[in-house]
């Protein structure tokens, strides 16, 4: 129960951190428009700022859809102490690298990744056991 919580909530920590922060945002931009409202009237006309807004607004839209798709791309999933993509391929938990070379590697006597990056090996393991790799993508949930 614990676990699953963790996981979901490192899977929604932006989200998360965003509702959070926004209100915060959103109130001190309130506070900064009340102050400088009547200096802007005074230096542009409505005709100017209404463009101006439209134009902000749209680059804003833009700006969250690229970010929600790129999100959507490369999110993935932490599982048996690896990343996980949406084709069950592994990633290092450290530098995201795609792990491809399952073997032995080093001195251990079980299976393992190794993240040229990092140079480490990188384990799958079941609440501190170690699993083989079909085992961890049968068990996914992808
Ligand atoms: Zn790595």
């Amino acid at each position: 129960m614990l676990k699953k919580s963790k996981e979901i909530i490192s899977q929604n920590i932006v989200a998360i951190s965003t509702g959070l922060i926004a209100p915060l945002i959103i109130w001190v931009i309130t506070r900064i428009c009340v102050q400088i409202m009547p200096a802007i009237d005074e230096l542009a006309s409505s005709k100017i700022l209404f463009p101006l807004l439209v134009v902000s607004m749209i680059a804003n839209c833009i700006l969250y859809a690229l970010l929600v798709i790129n999100n959507k791309k490369s999110k993935m999933i932490d599982r048996f102490s690896v990343k996980w993509d949406k084709d069950k391929n592994a990633h290092c938990p450290i530098c995201d690298r795609h792990l491809i070379n399952y073997g032995y590697h080093g001195l251990s006597e079980y299976k393992n990744f190794w993240c040229s990056i990092c140079k480490e090996p990188r384990f799958l393991l079941d609440d501190g056991k170690y699993i083989e790799l079909d085992h961890a993508k049968e068990n996914l949930n992808i």
